[in-house]
């Protein structure tokens, strides 16, 4: 049984460390790991410079590229056979609601789902800007519930599971609930500033400010102290649309 274990957070990030020890009682355990933190870069490929991999230990690499790079040099070219599992994080923060679509976390399992592997992202949920303490543990302790599962009954094809768990010690866990996404609303701030020269440069990104108060969705789940576990398929088609969009658009079709 061979493992691979990427993140986002880079290879240093104890994260990722916490749950390639968990995974260790499931199969011999791969890192391709990127070296520098690659937060927020979804599924981008390094296709335009060159990837280097650096041996870190035995199965151990960093790379200089994204969590999809790793992934896709992991299972293609570093690891002496086809991973039967991917595990992506333990990311510092969460990835709820439309952060999926951001997230590098989720997106090295979704690179990892695209060649019909079975593969799960965790993140922590936690104030990046308060939250000093990562319950780290917490995290583990639901991925070795989860693990098991997705190894005994495998996943749909083109399937990944998004876990969220929230930062506190593990007595304080409520449970895992399966659910769905939500949204979720950071503030759309721009910082504008100017250089030594007299240009204006800008940086994007607010903090969070609140979840959709959708029912039993991922987000309000987990700040209510809850894991949840929110199956994704790579097909994101909004099937209930296709019938009045061809209405409007082509109606021969
Ligand atoms: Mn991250």
């Amino acid at each position: 049984m061979r493992i691979l274990v990427s993140n986002d957070d880079g290879f240093d990030s104890p994260g990722l460390h916490a749950l390639a020890q968990a995974a260790e009682a499931f199969g011999t355990v791969w890192i391709v790991a990127p070296e520098r933190e690659q937060s927020a870069q979804s599924h981008s490929l390094t296709l335009q410079s060159p990837l280097r991999a650096r041996k870190r230990g035995d199965r151990r690499f960093q790379v200089n590229g994204t969590p999809a790079d790793c992934i896709y040099l992991g299972i293609h070219g570093l690891m002496d056979g086809p991973p039967d599992l991917v595990l992506s994080g333990v990311n510092r923060g969460s990835n709820l609601g439309n952060d999926v679509h951001y997230s590098g976390t989720v997106a090295a399992a979704r690179e990892a789902s695209f060649t019909g592997l079975p593969a799960v992202a965790f993140s922590l949920h936690l104030d990046p800007s308060a939250d000093t303490v990562c319950h780290w543990e917490t995290a583990t302790d639901v991925a070795r519930r989860v693990i098991p599962v997705v190894l005994d009954g495998g996943l749909p094809q083109r399937t990944l599971l998004n876990v969220n768990v929230p930062n506190v010690p593990l007595d304080a866990l409520r449970g895992v609930r399966v659910t769905t996404l939500g949204h979720r609303h950071y503030e759309n701030r721009v910082t504008r500033r100017e250089d030594p020269w007299g240009r204006d440069y800008y940086w994007i990104g607010g903090a969070h400010r609140a979840f959709d108060a959708i029912p039993d969705s991922d987000g309000p789940l987990c700040e209510a102290g809850w894991a949840t576990v929110t199956p994704l398929h790579s097909d994101p088609t909004l099937t209930s649309f296709l019938a009045p969009l061809r209405a409007r658009l082509s109606p021969e079709s």
